[in-house]
C-alpha cells in the first residue's frame, strides 16, 4: 500500500455507510481522484472542515493497487472558503465548475496547468463575486481547451488560412471552425467580436480576463455564453448540470 501527499481542490462528497464519505477532488499530482473518508462524519474526526466543498488541502490518501478508490488519510486546509458560504450566486458557479471538472477530467490522470487553471478561477470568482460569469466563461474556454476540445480560432479547419478578422467563421457540427467560404455560411456563425474576446482568454488570468469583460457588450458575452455551452454540450452528449444563468 503506497502513501501519497499532494495539494487538491475538494469538489464534492457522498455520503458513504455511517459515519465516512467518498470525497471526490482535483488533485495535482494525481488529477481526480475519489476516496473514502473513514469516519468523517463522527463529531470528532481528524478531518475537521477539510472536506467542505472547493477547500484547497494538503492532502495525504493511501492507494491499493488495482483499486479505483483511494484512503484518505489526512487533509491539512491551505485555503477554505467559509466566507462565501452564504453567496447562493458563487456556490453555484463554484459547483458548476466542481461538476464540469469531474466530467471532464480522466481519473488519476495529473494535469498541471488544469489545476492551476482551476484554482486561479476559483481564487478570482472569490475574490471579486461580481465578476462571477466572465470567470465562468474563461473556465469553459479553457477547460475545452486543455482536454482538446477548444477549435482553434486562428486558421479554418478546412483550407488552414488564417481567419482575416473581419468576417464570420463558423462552427460546425464536427466542432471545428471554418472560414466563410470553406462553411458556405453552414454552422453557427461565430462574430467578429467574440473572436476577439474568446482569444484574449489565451493571453490573460481569469482575473484580468474578467475586468476586460466588464466593457465587453451584453451581446457578445451572451455570444460567448452560448458557444461554450454548445461545445460543452456536444462533448458531454448532454447538456451541463446547473449552468448559473446568464
Ligand atoms: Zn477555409
Amino acid at each position: 500500500m503506497a502513501v501519497f501527499e499532494t495539494e487538491a481542490l475538494i469538489l464534492r462528497s457522498y455520503n458513504l455507510a455511517e459515519a465516512d464519505k467518498i470525497v471526490v477532488c482535483l488533485s495535482r499530482s494525481a488529477g481526480l481522484i475519489r476516496g473514502v473518508a473513514k469516519g468523517c462524519r463522527k463529531l470528532k474526526n481528524r478531518f475537521g472542515a477539510g472536506l467542505e466543498p472547493f477547500t484547497i488541502v494538503n492532502l495525504t490518501y493511501y492507494e491499493k493497487e488495482n483499486r479505483e478508490l483511494v484512503s484518505f488519510r489526512q487533509v491539512e486546509i491551505l485555503k477554505s472558503r467559509f466566507n462565501l458560504s452564504s453567496n447562493a450566486s458563487i456556490l453555484t458557479g463554484f459547483a458548476y465548475m466542481g461538476d464540469l471538472l469531474v466530467d471532464f477530467s480522466p481519473p488519476h490522470q495529473a494535469n498541471d496547468n488544469l489545476f492551476r487553471m482551476a484554482l486561479a478561477c476559483f481564487e478570482a470568482a472569490s475574490e471579486t463575486p461580481d465578476d462571477l460569469e466572465a470567470v465562468l466563461r474563461y473556465f469553459e474556454v479553457w477547460l475545452l481547451k486543455l482536454e482538446g476540445f477548444l477549435p482553434d480560432l486562428r486558421s479554418c479547419a478546412n483550407c488552414q488560412n488564417v481567419f482575416s478578422g473581419d468576417e464570420a467563421i463558423y462552427l460546425g457540427g464536427d466542432l471545428s471552425l471554418r472560414c466563410s467560404q470553406c462553411s458556405n455560411g453552414r454552422g453557427d456563425a461565430v462574430s467578429r467580436k467574440l473572436q476577439s474576446h474568446l482569444r484574449t482568454t489565451e493571453k490573460l488570468s481569469p482575473a484580468k480576463f474578467a475586468e476586460g469583460a466588464r466593457d465587453v457588450p451584453k451581446d457578445t458575452k451572451r455570444e460567448m455564453a452560448e458557444l461554450t455551452f454548445q461545445i460543452i454540450g456536444r462533448v458531454l452528449e448532454r447538456m451541463p448540470r446547473a449552468r448559473p444563468a446568464s
